[in-house]
């Protein structure tokens, strides 16, 4: 039988090594082969006898992306485009900063819930990834860093919505932070959700990592048509469970995401209302000026707008970020990820290139 061994988390492994008569210490050193060192090909894996080295080499399929292209963006950001076994793209993006690496990973092809201003949203869905896909994101990205970096932060803020994927989300999630995985704190990942309600405390039970919010509007009229999820959770229902949840304290905040769109969700009244709204949640607000692009019709504020929103939310106490847009010039930035690299590459002229993006992301019927 075929096994896929990213889909497996340390831990995991073990059991399956067990299941085929295998000591522990033997998964233990695969699994320091592949996440430790990188080394994906069983033949290398010279602490392993010859016969096990065999076993592996038929049976065990160690590799779940292959890299399409790599885009670098003036300012050191890193777009992969990675190909499925199954010739789907699937987007991550590494963005360096002096004090780290963060590594931005994608959790479905195209994503469902169509928030408007969102260029993933104007995909479609394609499907679910795997658990070995969003492992592998980070083993692709890992292997371009440059000599001295390595990734010390994992975003899940890349394409689709993490918490309607948990059953393959939560497995990556333990490799990421398994000692015999890639041993990161759990404090340097971090799952954003638009707002899948029910599904919050199921993630948070299940791993102790940081948990981010897109909220992007203060008010459920203007919420309900930037983030349509909100129609099923409204904001009165997310934040209660918020309010709700366990271990939230001032080290340990909720992060929340603020898309700033001019003359949408930019009013210092917004403002206002979001500061009453969080009252009584440990958070941080990240602000975002809108990433343009061709299939929303919102743009950013002018910066004094911005600047003024801000004052709003710190003068009402809330503990505000104004984030630095990354990656713009080659598409990495929030909300542009849609795979155009492809279907440029494929496609001449951008209208039927999107057209194609579509088709290729929607699901099969
Ligand atoms: N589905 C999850 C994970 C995606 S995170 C979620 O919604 O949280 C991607 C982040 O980028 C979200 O906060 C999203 O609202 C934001 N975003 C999407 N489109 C954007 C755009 N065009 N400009 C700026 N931020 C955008």
């Amino acid at each position: 039988m075929t096994l896929h061994l990213k889909d497996l988390d340390p831990a995991a492994l073990r059991e399956a090594f067990a299941e085929r008569g295998l000591p522990a210490y033997r998964a233990d050193q695969v699994a320091g082969w592949v996440y430790g060192r990188g080394v994906e090909d069983p033949a290398q894996m010279t602490d392993l006898p010859a016969s096990l080295r065999d076993e592996l080499g038929t049976d065990l399929v160690l590799r779940a992306l292959e890299p399409e292209a790599f885009e670098h963006s003036v300012d050191g950001t890193v777009k992969g485009a990675l190909r499925t076994a199954d010739d789907r793209i699937v987007e991550a993006v590494v963005i360096p900063e002096e004090e780290r690496t963060t590594l931005c990973v994608s959790t479905q092809v195209g994503c469902p819930l169509a928030c408007s201003f969102c260029a993933t949203g104007a995909l479609g869905f394609g499907r679910n990834l795997h658990t070995r896909e969003i492992i592998d994101q980070v083993c692709r990205m890992r292997e371009g860093l440059p000599p001295g970096r390595t990734l010390t932060n994992v975003v899940f803020m890349g394409m689709g919505e993490p918490l309607l994927n948990l059953p393959e989300v939560i497995p990556a999630i333990r490799t990421l932070l398994h000692p015999r995985g890639f041993a990161m704190a759990p404090r340097r990942v971090t799952v954003s959700t638009a707002g899948v309600v029910p599904k919050i405390r199921e993630l948070l039970e299940a791993v102790p990592v940081n948990l981010a919010v897109s909220l992007h509007a203060a008010r459920d009229e203007v919420r309900d048509v930037l983030v349509p999820i909100n129609k099923r959770y409204p904001l009165a229902e997310l934040l209660d469970t918020l309010r709700s949840l366990p271990r939230l304290s001032r080290r340990h905040p909720v992060f929340f995401e603020y898309t700033l769109m001019e003359g949408v969700n930019d009013d210092p009244e917004d403002a206002r209302r979001l500061v009453r709204l969080l009252r009584g949640i440990p958070s941080k607000l990240n602000l975002i000026p809108m990433n343009p692009h061709t299939d929303a019709p919102y743009r950013p504020p002018a910066p004094e707008v911005a600047s003024r929103f801000m004052g709003e939310l710190v003068r009402g106490g809330l503990t505000t970020t104004l984030r630095r847009s990354r990656g713009g010039d080659i598409d990495a930035a929030c909300g542009q990820l849609a795979a155009r690299g492809r279907a440029a590459g494929r496609f001449t002229g951008r209208a039927v290139a999107s057209q194609g993006e579509r088709g290729t992301a929607e699901a099969p019927s």
